[in-house]
């Protein structure tokens, strides 16, 4: 399932146009919150190790920063555009409104390919990504995170990047550092272990055991699998997941109907989130096109590769025994599937609140990193817990009072938020 002309931005826009006729919010307050408050598009040259100059083009979107400094993650990623990375500054605005944060939304991105670049070619990416733009981010104007494609490595070479041209340590200044320079423990496991906890609360509400259900997931990398683990731990099967397939420029899904062992299909997944083939067929995994992973008999569904991928085309394959869909990625749902789904009255955990996790670490590492003082792992995934458990009941409950669906509600109670602290300011 590739993205085709869909425009992540344009549903974006379309929600916000949604909540904000819900909060009969006024016609400044609006346009401010439609659109980014800043955005900064750039050029990165990079001397490639053939020898030869290219130039990389990089972005950075700020959405709004009324609750606290922007915060949101880079990508890297050949079909980067900056439709794509405005709709994501927006969401992280409502995701840290909805978490209860004091951060704003913000993000960035360059179009490149890392896996076919070498180790010093996305150095030199991540270090001109830095040089562009290091008037306007800082521990207390934006502060950046990993997120496709970019990984502990890439934001430690930004950090260094950052630090050597302002001449002072600021560890603040980047989330998602390794651990032991500046990083958080906790924080590889917090997107995916966050969508678990909210699928543990949904479930709790449905009256249903976690050990009594089956999931398949779209995507292996940090977030999926790290939220395949907390689900095992807390006695559910997953039965399938997808993933891209880079020699093969397509996706494919990955089917043990007794459960997968998570493990085993680790030991064959490159650094990007793709399995090996050939090496999961001789383990006896079933081989599947890509969109299989969607059309499973199981009751739990987790996007949580890319988004645009449960879209009007596809959502009449999602089996009627599905019962949660967790969004573990960004806006993996379109507008229409979405009508939909709430029509057969799936409980949709939106991107929202589900993959909240991450930015919520990245506040407890940015926290730590200021202090220069490091929890221990169990203080910084009970705090997680704690801070996820209390935003789901919140838009559980508020779903509940004002007979909204779980999106919706996610949407007023952040927006609300943003609009109110830029009103509170005098901005509008
Ligand atoms: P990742 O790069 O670690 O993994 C992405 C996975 O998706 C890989 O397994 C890849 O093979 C798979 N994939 C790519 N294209 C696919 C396709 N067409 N079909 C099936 N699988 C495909 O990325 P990640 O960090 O796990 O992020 C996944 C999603 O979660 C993204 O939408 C991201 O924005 C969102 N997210 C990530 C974080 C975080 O902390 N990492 C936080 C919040 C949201």
């Amino acid at each position: 399932m590739k993205a085709t002309s869909y425009n992540p931005f344009e549903t974006a826009q379309k929600q916000f146009d949604r909540t904000a006729d819900l909060l009969q919010l006024n016609q400044a307050t609006r346009d401010l919150l439609r659109n980014p408050i800043r955005e900064y598009h750039f050029s990165i040259p990079v001397r490639m190790d053939n020898g030869k100059t290219k130039i990389f083009r990089g972005f950075r979107v700020q959405h709004n920063d009324a609750r606290g400094p922007s915060k949101g993650g880079i990508r890297f990623h050949p079909q980067e555009t900056i439709d794509t990375v405005r709709a994501l500054a927006m969401w992280m605005t409502w995701k840290t409104a909805v978490a209860e944060i004091p951060l704003g939304g913000g993000k960035g991105g360059v179009i490149c390919d890392p896996h076919n670049l070498s180790k010093n070619e996305q150095e030199q990416i991540c270090r001109g990504w830095v040089r562009q733009i290091v008037k306007n981010v800082g521990p207390y104007e934006d502060v950046p995170a990993p997120d496709v494609m970019t990984s502990a490595q890439h934001m430690l070479w930004m950090l260094d990047e950052y630090e050597t041209i302002v001449g002072e340590k600021r560890p603040g200044f980047i989330t998602g550092k390794p651990v032991g320079l500046g990083g958080s423990l906790g924080r590889k496991e917090a997107t995916g272990y966050g969508v678990m906890i909210t699928v543990r609360e949904a479930l709790k509400e449905l009256n249903i055991e976690p050990k009594n259900t089956s999931a398949s997931f779209q995507g292996f990398g940090n977030v999926a699998r790290y939220a395949i683990e907390l689900y095992q731990q807390m006695g559910g099967t997953v039965v399938c997941v997808s993933c891209w397939d880079q020699k093969d420029q397509t996706s494919y899904a990955y089917r043990k109907k007794e459960g997968i062992d998570l493990q085993e299909l680790l030991s064959i997944t490159d650094p990007f989130g793709g399995i090996d083939k050939a090496q999961a067929e001789a383990l006896g995994y079933e081989v599947l096109p890509g969109d299989a992973w969607l059309e499973q008999d199981v009751d739990i569904l987790v996007p949580a590769a890319l988004e645009n991928q449960i879209t009007q085309e596809n959502v009449n394959k999602v089996s009627g025994r599905v019962k949660i869909i967790a969004e573990g990625a960004n806006g993996p749902t379109t507008d229409e599937a979405d009508q939909y789904i709430n029509e057969r009255k799936i409980f949709i955990i939106p991107d929202l609140l589900a993959n909240a996790g991450g930015v919520t670490c990245s506040y407890f590492e940015q926290v730590q990193s200021n202090m220069n003082y490091f929890w221990e792992k169990d203080e910084v995934l009970g705090k997680l817990d704690v801070k996820m458990t209390s935003a789901f009941i919140s838009v559980s409950d508020f779903a509940k009072m004002n007979n909204l669906d779980m999106r919706s509600a996610a949407y007023v109670i952040s927006v609300d938020r943003v609009a109110q602290a830029c009103q509170d300011r005098g901005w509008v």
